[in-house]
């Protein structure tokens, strides 16, 4: 246990190892790995499984409840591993479309630039209805309005009320998010890594300009 150091006193052990058995005896369990108490996360009592999560660090406890009602430890995993399989899980079906880890990966950048710029947005009380942006931006937009109109729109904003100057979406940019979140094209690696740096990059300004101004 990493809670113990070396100077405590045996006492302190002792107190430490007695507490320890009182909550395996209550069934209340702390993480292997770090030592913080666990919190249910989810519970079937029909199929009599629970999985709980270390309220500290990323462990995922999987339980099952065996023949005497009690409960047993199936297997303990980092979340990123179990987020990995459903990742894996969802994608993997979708093979035949020609997807694979790329369009999932530059599908949720391009939704996050989306849904950042919105509350930040909101946030900020920076409207970005059609009215609005057309206002803005100074023309007529004929059909819906689309992210990339918002998110010049948006810049210009944030220049005029906080002098921030906001990543430039290039014109690639713009048509990698046509393809690929409309026409269901498969991004290259390369693609997908320019899409997710721009993504970190947006993310990053936003945060400041979220906390700070
Ligand atoms: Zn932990």
């Amino acid at each position: 246990m990493k809670l113990i150091e070396d100077k405590t006193t045996f006492n302190q052990k002792f107190v430490v190892e007695v507490l320890k058995l009182t909550l395996e005896q209550t069934g209340k369990e702390n993480c292997q790995d770090c030592g913080h108490p666990l919190k249910l996360i989810e519970i079937d009592n029909l199929k009599g499984m629970k999985v709980e999560k270390c309220t500290n660090c990323d462990m995922l406890y999987f339980y099952k409840r065996n023949r005497l009602g009690k409960w047993q430890l199936q297997k303990a995993t980092t979340s990123q591993i179990f987020s990995k399989n459903m990742f894996a899980s969802l994608i993997e079906p979708a093979d035949f479309l020609g997807f694979d880890t790329n369009w999932s990966l530059a599908t949720c950048a391009l939704q996050l630039q989306e849904v950042a710029v919105t509350l930040v947005a909101k946030k900020k009380n920076i409207i970005l209805d059609k009215p609005h942006v057309e206002k803005v931006l100074g023309k007529k937009i004929k059909d819906d309005i689309s992210f990339n109109d918002r998110y010049e729109a948006f810049t210009k904003q944030l220049k005029d009320l906080f002098n921030v100057d906001m990543p430039i979406l290039t014109t690639h940019l713009r048509k990698m998010r046509m393809k690929v979140l409309h026409e269901g094209y498969n991004p290259k690696p390369e693609e997908t890594e320019s899409i997710v740096n721009f993504t970190i990059g947006l993310l990053q300004r936003l945060k400041g300009i979220n906390e700070t101004t």
